[in-house]
């Protein structure tokens, strides 16, 4: 799709989900959050946005977003850069709440992902990228079944999405509240992921 074209449904998008309020009760106070990004020819996939996220309208715009883009650094892309070029999606859009434990946020319920599925389902079409990037639990399950993170990280896996073939390399979860990296020899299976985007985003944005 020209640029223009892309850029131009991409603004119609943002403004229908900009006005979602889908889950009713299931999320009080419901602010979608949306990516600016205009040409995008990458998606990222995260879980659903925080409570910085929620004030701020960005993103991954907290503490877990600067470890994100620390990632993204290593991988040949600063914040600025990530934030043009790669739309930021999610399971969810909206800042879900505390989680009744305490620590975190809470999950999204799976009515809330199915309800909410229709928002990266119309992203993915419109944008069909050369890349995707599930980060954490949900949107590496998302794309890649429920596989343990050992057997996903560091793993590039080319697939067919409706008409379009793209690459997914998943990222763990960097909020602090997962534990994952810091497991024995995981941080080896990040590094290797970093690398691995290096490659496939400078081949795709020709960086
Ligand atoms: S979580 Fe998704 S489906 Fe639910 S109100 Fe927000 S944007 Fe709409």
């Amino acid at each position: 799709m020209p640029a223009a074209s892309l850029a131009r449904r991409l603004e119609s998008h943002r403004a229908a989900l900009s006005r979602c309020r889908s889950c009713g009760d299931l999320v009080a106070g419901a602010v979608p959050i949306v990516s600016m990004a205009r040409n995008p020819r990458v998606v990222l996939v995260g879980q659903a946005p925080g409570q910085i996220e929620k004030t701020s309208q960005r993103p991954f715009a907290g503490r877990a977003g600067k470890t994100l883009f620390g990632w993204l650094a290593q991988a040949g892309l600063t914040e600025d850069d990530a934030r043009e070029r790669i739309y930021i999606a999610a399971i969810t859009r909206c800042y879900p709440g505390p989680s009744p434990s305490g620590r975190g946020d809470r999950v999204p319920s799976a009515t809330e992902q199915k309800l909410c599925s229709r928002w990266l389902g119309a992203e993915l079409a419109l944008i069909k990228p050369g890349v995707i990037i599930p980060v954490g639990r949900l949107a590496i399950d998302r794309f890649l079944g429920k596989l343990p993170l050992e057997q996903v990280i560091g793993t590039e896996r080319v697939m067919k999405l409706h008409d379009f073939e793209t690459s997914v390399i998943a990222l763990p979860h960097p909020s602090g509240a997962s534990s994952w990296i810091h497991g024995s020899g995981h941080a080896e299976l990040l590094s290797t992921a970093v690398d691995l985007l290096r490659v496939r985003l400078s081949q795709t944005l020709y960086l």
